[in-house]
């Protein structure tokens, strides 16, 4: 005969329910119930937009904020400013620099940018303002000065790293910033984004000036921030420099 000692035991497990309420810091004695925060990862790639003061996503859009002032020394800085330095000489494509009335003052920028980039049905023209943002914080502006006018009378006003403010101190890329190709990184780095999200790039790669761009001024490949390959826009020192014919994408939007 077997014996078998079968001892139960029974665990009740106990269920802690930790409920944390705060009470208002002011006297109206009214609690409030703290709320889960939404917790969405921006994807690595943004990180490298190192002038922004903050990124954050929603998980369909990133939400970019920036001042728009240059991370370097520039001419239209206020001569009291620690980034001012003198600047006379050549800019862009040879051209003998001369200032413009402008200076350069801090801005506020929310650009929101879908995660998720896709291809438009239509492409809708850039705007004259913002088009996008640049790694440091720097907006990308459009090929044209104004309304279908051509930069032909603004290189000139070019600063040492090809930007350079508007009449309301905002300071913007029409072309390459040098900064960022030259001292920063490469000709072949990723610069920053336009608003439809997709990426723009220098104008070299794989060691070489880009070419065969389409419309958009942009192309798809493998580059090194998105190894399964993605639509991206290359400057170029040419006409139109940054995008061609609108963006490639649906646009988010820029308030400042
Ligand atoms: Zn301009
Ligand atoms: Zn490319």
């Amino acid at each position: 005969m077997k014996i078998t000692n079968c001892i139960i035991t029974s665990i009740a497990a106990l269920a802690m329910v930790i409920v944390s309420c705060k009470k208002d810091a002011d006297s109206s004695g009214t609690t409030t119930t703290p709320t889960t925060p939404t917790t969405v990862t921006v994807p690595a790639v943004y990180s490298k937009i190192y002038g922004a003061t903050s990124i954050t996503s929603d998980g369909t859009y990133i939400t970019i904020k920036t001042t728009g002032t240059p991370d370097y020394k520039s001419v239209y800085y206020p001569t009291a400013n620690t980034l001012y330095e003198d600047f006379s000489g050549t800019t862009f494509g040879g051209t003998t620099f001369k200032k413009n009335p402008n200076s350069i003052a801090t801005q506020n920028y929310t650009f929101k940018i879908p995660v998720n980039p896709a291809v438009a049905s239509n492409h809708a023209a850039t705007p004259l303002g913002a088009m996008g943002v640049s790694l440091n914080g720097v907006p990308f502006y459009n090929q044209y000065a104004g309304p279908n006018q051509p930069l032909t009378n603004e290189i000139m006003s070019f600063d040492k790293y090809w930007g350079h403010p508007t009449a309301t101190s905002q300071y913007h890329y029409h072309v390459e910033p040098l900064y960022l190709t030259t001292v920063k990184s490469t000709k072949s780095a990723l610069l920053g984004f336009l608003l439809d999200g997709f990426p723009v790039y220098g104008p070299e790669e794989n060691g070489a000036a880009v070419t065969g761009l389409d419309a958009y001024h942009g192309h798809t490949s493998v580059t090194a921030d998105y190894p399964n390959g993605i639509y991206h826009y290359h400057v170029t020192n040419t006409d139109p420099y940054i995008n061609g014919n609108g963006y490639y994408g649906t646009p988010g939007t820029v308030t400042q």
